[in-house]
This record gives C-alpha cells, structure tokens and sequence, in this order.
C-alpha cells in the first residue's frame, strides 16, 4: 500500500500547486478537506519555518499519519519585511484578496518601482507524529505592481511582478508559475529527498 501524506492545509490554492507539484510520487496525497475529522490548525510563529513546523505536527499527531506543511507569504522591503507571517491576515481576520491587495497598494502608495522589491518565502515542513523529519525553504524574487493584473493563481499574485517574465504569478499559467515560485521551488527539493526519507522511516 502507498504511504498516504496528508496536507496539512485547508487553503484550496495550496492544495492545487501541491498536488500538481507532488504528481508522480510514490504516495498517495490527501488533504485535510477529506478528512472525517480533521484537526483545527493555529500558526502562532514568527517565522514560516515555525509556522509550518506547528501545523504539520498538530496533523500528525492528529491522524498518526506523515503530515506536510506550507506556511508562505509575501516580504516587501519597503516595508522592512512585512506582512511576512501575517500575509494572509494583513486586512484583517478572514480579508478577501482585493482587500490584501488594497491594504499593501496602499502600504506602497507613492513607492516608485525601484523602491518595491520583495519576495514570496515558502516554508515546507514534514512531521511524523514523534517530531519533525524534515524542513525545506524556497523563495522567488519580485516587484509589487503600481495595480493589479491578471487572472490566475490567488492572493497578492495580481501585484506580485515577476521581473524575468515581465508578468505578474496571476498572468503566468499554472505550470509556468510553479517552475519558478516559491513553493515550486521548496516542493522540487522536498519530492527530491522524499524517498530517502521514507526508506529511512522503513527500516525503523
Ligand atoms: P498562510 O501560509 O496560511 O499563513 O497564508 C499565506 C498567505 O500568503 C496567503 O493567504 C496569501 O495571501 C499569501 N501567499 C502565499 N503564497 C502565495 C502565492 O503563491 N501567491 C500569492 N499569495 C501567496
């Protein structure tokens, strides 16, 4: 039988990118959604990697089964670093996307494009329900829009410019996206050290 890996996530996006990301692996990947009882997930972190590390290791010792986390967001240096761990909740608990994307245009308003850098960080991390087995890290880098353009992906995607494309993430497809985001970029090192992980967690 597969190993089953749980995503421990109930962002519909994420589970989207993941599973395109996971397609071919030796394990079956299911997600929270589909669990009968599924565990409530908090992140009281300040950093992604901790963030992660919390919701991964609440899944597993939840379901007893192997878990994997994403705990991302968006880095504006022009706002020395923020939102970071509170991307999701910038406008407030529960903020739609045009508000996210409100808040920061407004954050940023009179920045001149040269002064907009920043960047999404994706932090990975898997746990087994005895502890974390392993922590995996990408990040793109990028230039908030003056507005929003495009239709595709989700959150901050419509300002977030990706400079080598000349597109924002929501005006690439899916799959040119994920080549060079920062969760296709920690996804392609995890699925890479996935099966010494699982052979190691076999033999004991
Ligand atoms: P969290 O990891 O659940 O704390 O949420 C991360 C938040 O960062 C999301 O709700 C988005 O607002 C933002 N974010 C993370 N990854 C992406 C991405 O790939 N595109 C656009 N926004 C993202």
């Amino acid at each position: 039988m597969a190993t089953r890996l749980i995503l421990a996530t109930e962002n519909e996006h994420k589970v989207r990118e993941i599973r395109e990301l996971l397609v071919g692996l030796i394990v079956e990947v299911a997600h929270l959604g589909e669990l009968s009882d599924p565990p409530t997930l908090t992140e009281t972190g300040e950093t992604f990697a901790d963030n992660a590390r919390e919701k991964a290791l609440a899944c597993a010792r939840a379901t007893g089964e192997l878990c994997l986390a994403d705990d991302s967001g968006l880095m504006v240096d022009a706002l020395g670093g923020e939102p970071r761990v509170r991307s999701a909740r910038y406008a407030g608990e529960g903020a739609s996307q045009d508000a996210l994307i409100a808040k920061l245009l407004g954050a940023l308003q009179g920045a001149p494009p040269g002064e907009r850098s920043g960047r999404f960080v994706c932090a990975l991390s898997l746990c087994a329900p005895e502890g974390e087995v392993g922590r995996w890290e990408g990040r793109v880098e990028g230039v908030i829009a003056l507005e929003p353009s495009g239709e595709g992906g989700f959150g901050y995607d419509p300002v977030f410019l990706y400079p080598p494309a000349r597109l924002t993430f929501a005006q690439m497809a899916p799959e040119e996206k994920n080549a060079v985001s920062h969760r296709g970029r920690a996804l392609r090192q995890f699925r890479a050290d996935l099966p010494a992980i699982l052979s190691a967690r076999k033999r004991f």
